[in-house]
C-alpha cells in the first residue's frame, strides 16, 4: 500500500514536472506580475507607476511571453521613446505583417471585389488599439494598461484565449512625458498637505489637456505618431481612448454619446459605437460595477480628439471617461456629496444601475477601466467578421456616394495669399492617409481657369469624409428645435430656447483658419491627375539686383522665420509702413526691407529657397517711411496655474524662431521688466489667474499667488516707460480692467454662465452665446499689428470678447482699432446667436499708454496654434514692440 502509494506520489511530481517542461517551450519563462517588477500592485493606494517603470514591466512581458512585442511610434515632445505593444495569440503574432496588411487592405478598398474582402476578412484579425494616459493627471487608465497587458498575456479562461485568437491589440502610452511628470509629482507631494494639489505645469509641455483637440492639425509629434500609427500603418477596426473625467457621481461614461452628431460620420460608425458602448454596459452590470452612464455631457460634433477623428477614417472609436478623485489617494463619498437629481438613485435607461457612494480607490478606477477594455475586446472578438468587412464597405460606401454626390473633389489653387501655408495644410492631409493630386494640364472648373498644377483632392477616396469635414463651414444643429432628443431622467434638458453649447468647439474649418483658399468642385472634373506625395508650393527665389535692399511679402508667415534669421545673422531689416512702388512693381504696407549691404546674397538665395519665399531685389532706395525692425526681446508669461495658451503660444515662437524667455510671478513681482524686455506677453487666461494665482495651503508655498497688486503695477510700469504689453484673449481682460485702459468689454454682461455639462446655469435663451466658432473679421492692414492680412479675413472667436472705445480727453493716446468685426453677417463657420452685439466692434486695438503701448488681441490669433491665417498679429506685435 505505501509503496504503491509513494509510485503514485512519484508519478504526479514526474506530471507536474513534464507540464512544466511542456509549458516552458511556449514560454522562455514564468510570466512576471506588475507587482514583481514594480514592488506594488497596479492601482494599489498611494502608488503610481512612471512611464519608465511601465516599459520595464512590459519589456519583461516581453521577454517571458511571445504573446506580446513592444514597438516605437516615435518619440516625444521631451525625446522620450514612444513605445507600444502589439498583444495577441502567439499564432497571430507569428503572422504579424500579413495580419497588418489585411487590415490596411481591407481600410483602404480599392483594388479588392467584394469576394476578395470576404477572403481578407475570414483570415484577418480585428485590430484594436487602446490608449491609456492621454491626459496625464488621469491617472487610472494608463496604469491599467499593466494589468491588461498581464490579464491578456496570462490568462486562460475562455474569453480571453477569444480575444487573444481573435484581436491585435495596439496598446498605448498616449503621454508618456505626462505619465512621468504626473507620478514625480505626486509621489514627492504624498504625505503632505499637498497630496492632491494640482500639478503647476503643463502634464504635455506644449498643449497640457488640448493634446486632446490636436486630431486634425497634427501639431504635436505624439498626435502625429498616434494617427501615424493608426492611419498609416494599422488601421484598426476599434479605438478606445481612454480619460478620467466622468460625469459625477455616475463611475464611467460609455456610448451611446449626446447630441449632436457630426454630419460626415458614416451611420454605422453611430451603430457600432451604440453597440460597443451597451455591450460595456452589460460588462459592468455583470461585474457588478453599478455606476456606468450613457446619453451624459460628451458629444460627437468636433472631430478634433483622438476618438472623433477616428471616426471620419471609419476606425469606431470610443472613448470612455472613467471617474477620479485625485491620483491614488481613496476617497469616500456619501450620498449628500451628490447632486441633488442624482441623490434618489432612480434607475433610467441610459443609467440602468446609479452608483450608490461609498470608497473609491484607484484600483476601482483601474478596475473599471479593465472591464470596459475587455469588454470592448471582447466585442471585437465576437463580431471580428463583421467589423472588418464593415470598416471595408464604409470606404466603399463613401467612394461610390461622391461619384455622384457634391462635392466631387476641392480644388487648392498653387497661388494663395500664402502659398507655403497652404502646403502645409495639403501635408497634414496626406499624413491622414489622404491622395491628393495635381492637375497634369489647365483645366476649367465652374467657369475658373486653374494651370497645370494646381493640388486636387478627389472625394471618391475611402477617407474623403475627413476631408469634407475639415474643409466645409460647420453649422451646428439648433438643438432647441428637437426637445425629445435630450430628455432624460439624468440631467433632464430645460428647453424654451435654450442655448445647449457643444461640448468643444462649434466651428473648425481649417483652410479658414489656415487663410488658405480652397473650392468645392460640383461637376464632374475631366483632367489627369498625378498623385503627389508630399506637396510643395511654388519655389522661392531671389530675382533681380539688391543695390539697395532685398524685398519680402508680409504675406507669408515664413517671412517672419526669415526675419528672425536674418536679424540673428546681422542684417538690417526695416519695414514699410505704407504701401509704396518702386522700379514699376507695387508692394504691401509691412514689406521686410532688408538692406543688402548687411547680408549676404548666398544667405538670401538660401533662404528663398528653403522657405518659399519670392525675395525681390532693388536697386534704388525705397521712397517710403520705415520702422527700424530689431530682435525682440520677448518675455512670455507663465503661471503656475498652467496655461494651455502659454504653452501653444511657447510651441508657436519655437516653431517659427522667435527668441523668447519665460517670466514666472516672481520675475513679474520683483524685476524691472523694462531694463530686459520689450514686450511682455500675457497668453489667454481668467485676471484671477494672473494676479491672485493658487490660493495659499493649496499648493506647496513656492506656486502660490500670483503676480499680486506688486506685479500689476510693475507691469503698469513696464508699458508706462515705453514697453509693449500684448495680451491674448482672455488676458485682454486683465490690461483693460487691471491698467484701467479707456476701453468698454461691450460683452460683460452677455457672456453667459457656465452651466454643469451641456445644461446652462439659467433657464431661458442667453442673449449672446458663441462657442468657439470661425466668423468674418475686417482688418486695418496699415497698422503694424496687422501688416500683412487681408482687409477682410475668417478669424476664430475663441473667448467671448469684443471692445468699443471709451471717450478720451487726449486725442493722442486713443486707442487704435487693429480689427473689428464687420456690420454685415458674421458667422462663417459654427454657431453665433446675439450677432447684433458684435457688429462694428473692436477684437484688437493698440492702446497707448505712457510711452509704451497695450497690444490687445481680442480673439484666437493664434488659439490652439491653429489658425495660421492670424499668426501675424501676434508676431507682428512682437516687432512692433521693440521697433524704432
Ligand atoms: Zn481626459
Amino acid at each position: 500500500m505505501l509503496k504503491k502509494s509513494f509510485h503514485s506520489l512519484i508519478a504526479i511530481i514526474a506530471g507536474t514536472f513534464i507540464f512544466l517542461i511542456a509549458g516552458s517551450i511556449s514560454f522562455a519563462q514564468r510570466v512576471p506580475t506588475p507587482e514583481e517588477v514594480l514592488g506594488f500592485k497596479v492601482g494599489a493606494d498611494y502608488h503610481l507607476a512612471s512611464y519608465q517603470q511601465a516599459i520595464q514591466y512590459l519589456k519583461a512581458l516581453e521577454q517571458a511571453s511571445p504573446r506580446i512585442k513592444l514597438f516605437e511610434m516615435g518619440k516625444t515632445s521631451m525625446g522620450k521613446p514612444m513605445m507600444y505593444a502589439v498583444i495577441t495569440s502567439a499564432e497571430n503574432m507569428a503572422k504579424l505583417d500579413r495580419l497588418k496588411e489585411i487590415s490596411r487592405r481591407l481600410a483602404l478598398v480599392t483594388g479588392l471585389t467584394d469576394e476578395e474582402a470576404r477572403g481578407l476578412v475570414a483570415e484577418g484579425r480585428a485590430v484594436v488599439h487602446i490608449d491609456g494616459g492621454l491626459h496625464g493627471t488621469e491617472v487610472a487608465p494608463a496604469q491599467h494598461n499593466l494589468q491588461l497587458a498581464y490579464d491578456l498575456i496570462s490568462s486562460e479562461d475562455t474569453d480571453t484565449r477569444l480575444i487573444r485568437e481573435n484581436t491585435i491589440l495596439l496598446l498605448v502610452f498616449a503621454n508618456p512625458d505626462g505619465m512621468d511628470m504626473v507620478a514625480e509629482w505626486y509621489h514627492q507631494n504624498l504625505g503632505t498637505p499637498y497630496e492632491t494639489s494640482p500639478m503647476p505645469w503643463l502634464y504635455h509641455v506644449y498643449a497640457g489637456h488640448d493634446n486632446n483637440r490636436d486630431s486634425f492639425m497634427l501639431n504635436l509629434v505624439e498626435t502625429q505618431n498616434i494617427h501615424g500609427q493608426a492611419n498609416r500603418e494599422w488601421f484598426p477596426q476599434i479605438l478606445c481612448s481612454h480619460h478620467q473625467t466622468g460625469p459625477f457621481p455616475a463611475r464611467i461614461f460609455i456610448p451611446p454619446n449626446v447630441e449632436p452628431v457630426n454630419p460626415n460620420y458614416h451611420p454605422m460608425i453611430i451603430r457600432w459605437k451604440n453597440l460597443i458602448g451597451t455591450a460595456i454596459g452589460a460588462a459592468f452590470d455583470r461585474n457588478g460595477q453599478s455606476g456606468a452612464i450613457s446619453r451624459a455631457r460628451y458629444d460627437l460634433w468636433s472631430p478634433d480628439m483622438v476618438d472623433t477623428v477616428g471616426d471620419l477614417f471609419h476606425t469606431v472609436s470610443i472613448c470612455p471617461e472613467t471617474q477620479l478623485y485625485h491620483y491614488a489617494t481613496p476617497h469616500y463619498y456619501k450620498i449628500n456629496d451628490f447632486p441633488e437629481d442624482f441623490r434618489d438613485l432612480t434607475p433610467s435607461v441610459f443609467y440602468p444601475n446609479p452608483w450608490k457612494g461609498g470608497w473609491w480607490r484607484l484600483r476601482d478606477a483601474v478596475e473599471y477601466v479593465l472591464t470596459c477594455s475587455k469588454a470592448t475586446l471582447h466585442t471585437a472578438a465576437l463580431y471580428r467578421e463583421k467589423l472588418l468587412y464593415d470598416r471595408y464597405q464604409m470606404g466603399k460606401d463613401v467612394i461610390a456616394r461622391f461619384q455622384k454626390e457634391l462635392p466631387f473633389a476641392w480644388i487648392i489653387p498653387k497661388t494663395q495669399w500664402d502659398a507655403p501655408t497652404a502646403a502645409i495644410l495639403l501635408n497634414k492631409m496626406i499624413f491622414m492617409g489622404i491622395e491628393v493630386y495635381q492637375a497634369e494640364k489647365n483645366f476649367a472648373s465652374s467657369g475658373i481657369s486653374y494651370p497645370a498644377g494646381t493640388w486636387i483632392i478627389p472625394m471618391n477616396q475611402p477617407f474623403s469624409l475627413f476631408v469634407k469635414s475639415i474643409f466645409e463651414e460647420q453649422l451646428l444643429p439648433d438643438l432647441t428645435k428637437y426637445p425629445t432628443l435630450w430628455q432624460g431622467l439624468v440631467q433632464p434638458q430645460k428647453f424654451a430656447d435654450a442655448y445647449i453649447r457643444p461640448y468643444d468647439i462649434a466651428g473648425w474649418t481649417l483652410p479658414y483658419q489656415m487663410g488658405v483658399t480652397v473650392s468645392a468642385v460640383d461637376t464632374p472634373l475631366e483632367v489627369s491627375l498625378t498623385p503627389v506625395e508630399k506637396a510643395v508650393p511654388p519655389a522661392g527665389k531671389v530675382e533681380g539686383s539688391a543695390g539697395y535692399a532685398y524685398l519680402i511679402t508680409p504675406k507669408t508667415n515664413n517671412s517672419f522665420i526669415a526675419v528672425n534669421r536674418i536679424l540673428q545673422a546681422g542684417g538690417e531689416v526695416l519695414r514699410a509702413r505704407e504701401s509704396f512702388s518702386v522700379e514699376g512693381k507695387s508692394y504691401l504696407p509691412g514689406t521686410w526691407i532688408v538692406l543688402a549691404g548687411s547680408i549676404s546674397r548666398s544667405f538670401m538665395d538660401a533662404l528663398a529657397k528653403e522657405l518659399f519665399l519670392t525675395i525681390e531685389g532693388t536697386r534704388g532706395r525705397v521712397p517710403v517711411d520705415t520702422l527700424k525692425i530689431n530682435t525682440p526681446r520677448v518675455a512670455l508669461y507663465k503661471s503656475w496655474t498652467a496655461s494651455v495658451d502659454e504653452g501653444w503660444t511657447r510651441w508657436l515662437f519655437e516653431q517659427f524662431e522667435f527668441p523668447f524667455v519665460n517670466i514666472y510671478d516672481d520675475d513679474v513681482r520683483a524685476r524691472e521688466l523694462g531694463k530686459r524686455f520689450d514686450v511682455l506677453v500675457i497668453p489667454s487666461m481668467s485676471t484671477d489667474d494672473i494676479v491672485n494665482g493658487h490660493k495659499p495651503g493649496t499648493m506647496p508655498p513656492q506656486y502660490v499667488g500670483g503676480i499680486t497688486r506688486a506685479g500689476v503695477r510693475n507691469i503698469k510700469r513696464f508699458v508706462e516707460e515705453g514697453g509693449t504689453l500684448v495680451t491674448l484673449n482672455s488676458g485682454c481682460l486683465f490690461a483693460v480692467d487691471e491698467l484701467g485702459l479707456p476701453v468698454r468689454d461691450v460683452l460683460k454682461d452677455l457672456r453667459p454662465a457656465a452651466g454643469r455639462g451641456n445644461v446652462p446655469a439659467e433657464p431661458g435663451p442667453p442673449k449672446f452665446a458663441c462657442p468657439k466658432s470661425i466668423l468674418r473679421m475686417e482688418f486695418n492692414a496699415k497698422h503694424p499689428v496687422a501688416f500683412g492680412m487681408p482687409e477682410e479675413a475668417p478669424a476664430v472667436f475663441a473667448r467671448p470678447l469684443a471692445f468699443d472705445i471709451l471717450p478720451s480727453f487726449e486725442k493722442e493716446k486713443a486707442p487704435v482699432v487693429i480689427s473689428k468685426y464687420p456690420k454685415g453677417s458674421l458667422l462663417m463657420s459654427g454657431y453665433l446667436r446675439g450677432e447684433k452685439y458684435l457688429q462694428n466692434k473692436a477684437s484688437a486695438m493698440e492702446v497707448p499708454l505712457g510711452k509704451g503701448r497695450v497690444i490687445l488681441l481680442g480673439f484666437g490669433v493664434q488659439s490652439r496654434a491653429q489658425p495660421h491665417g492670424t499668426f501675424k498679429l501676434l508676431f507682428n506685435s512682437l516687432y512692433y514692440g521693440s521697433a524704432r
